[in-house]
């Protein structure tokens, strides 16, 4: 078995993905995004000042994370799969990122998994830190445009109500400050397949990656 490194802008549809292939491959699936936003949360809903390294660090060292094969995601043994998608918790866990205590921490429960291999992950530094060594690696992206369409169009499916406008500039913000940051930022690694999803479908981007594996005779 091997591990799959995916990486990418916000609203990449890197999670959409990375669970196809988990499933096609029987792997399974780390959402390592979900990881800060639950550290994010935590913090929110304790009224902690998420530009206050020492007091997020506090918060994130006394957070018991738990991911679900299901892919659901717990903190302190409640299910907030739900909660860490508000566009409130999307700000507020790029900010958390930044902090490099608080990545020290869930970059070391991210290797600690994925070494037993046969894991897809996704985020913003699987490819260049937390697994450089991974198999696999793949940059996703798409015009952000499309990027914002697919998330309004995914959130307004969910029930919620949203306004483009601000999607977008969220999306704009978010990667601004991620690919900026000083601790990890997100780049694009040297030996990563780059994909440009603009134009592709799911089942079009799935098909790539598959044949990708097999054409490096790495799956068995
Ligand atoms: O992937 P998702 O949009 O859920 O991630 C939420 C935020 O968590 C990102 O905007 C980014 O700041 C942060 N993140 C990160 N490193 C990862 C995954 C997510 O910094 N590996």
């Amino acid at each position: 078995m091997i591990n799959i490194a995916i990486d990418g802008p916000s609203a990449s549809g890197k999670s959409t993905i990375a669970k196809r292939l988990a499933k096609a491959l029987n792997y399974t699936h780390i959402d390592t995004g979900a990881m800060y936003r639950a550290v994010a949360l935590k913090c929110i809903l304790e009224h902690v000042d998420l530009e206050d390294e020492a007091a997020c660090l506090e918060v994130a060292q006394k957070s018991e994370i738990s991911l679900k094969t299901d892919g659901s995601i717990f903190l302190d043994g409640d299910d907030v799969s739900r909660l860490i998608r508000s566009d409130e918790v999307s700000q507020g866990a790029s900010k958390v990122s930044k902090f490099a205590s608080i990545r020290e921490i869930l970059v070391g429960m991210q290797r600690k998994i994925a070494s037993k291999k046969g894991f897809v992950l996704d985020g913003r530094d699987i490819t260049s830190v937390v697994l450089p060594d991974a198999e696999v690696k793949i940059y996703q992206t798409a015009d952000v445009g499309v990027r914002a369409q697919r998330r309004y169009e995914e959130l307004l499916k969910a029930g919620h109500e949203v306004s483009f406008d601000s999607l977008y500039d969220e999306l704009v913000e978010r990667d601004y400050r991620d690919m900026n940051r000083e601790s990890s930022p997100l780049i694009k690694v040297e030996d990563a397949l780059e994909i440009d999803t603009t134009h592709l479908s799911i089942d079009e981007v799935v098909s790539l990656i598959m044949e990708y594996i097999e054409s490096r005779n790495l799956n068995d």
